[in-house]
């Protein structure tokens, strides 16, 4: 498994700016924010997405995205947050290492909701898809 930037972070041989660290997770300043206080949360134990992390890996890591989340609120007094994930390359995930946005959000800030992300509505009706998980 090739490295990536994240393992360097973590291993402190790159070095990086720090908002939260606990036993499980190190949480830290994306270097290009789309806000104030944009901040990365990336669970200690490897994996490339969610899909690759263990039940008790994932609980720790939201609660450290809850931990950090405190903390810029605390230090910047955002009005609201928006939280994400890019799962996958096509997603738009361009660091092979699982790790959750915390991106703080102001009233005049011109950003929009989770629903601004994609449009790409399905052809198929609600029931149609919904028998597909039955
Ligand atoms: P994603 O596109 O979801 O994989 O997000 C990767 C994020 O990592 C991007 O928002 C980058 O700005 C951020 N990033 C890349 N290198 C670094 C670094 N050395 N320190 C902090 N953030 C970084």
């Amino acid at each position: 498994m090739e490295e990536t930037i994240f393992h360097k972070i973590l291993a402190g041989e790159i070095p990086a700016h720090k908002v939260y660290e606990d036993e499980h997770v190190l949480a830290f300043l994306d270097i290009f924010p789309l806000a104030k206080g944009h901040t990365l949360v990336v669970p200690k134990v490897f994996g490339e997405t969610l899909l690759d992390l263990s039940a008790e890996t994932i609980s720790s890591l939201w609660q450290g995205v809850q931990h950090a989340t405190k903390k810029i609120k605390e230090v910047l007094s955002p009005e609201g947050f928006t939280f994400g994930v890019n799962h996958g390359e096509v997603a738009g995930q361009s660091v092979p290492y699982v790790h959750v946005h915390i991106i703080p959000r102001w009233a005049d800030d011109n950003g929009g909701s989770m629903h601004s992300i994609v449009k790409n509505p399905p052809s198929e009706s609600i029931e149609e898809i919904a028998a597909l998980f039955t």
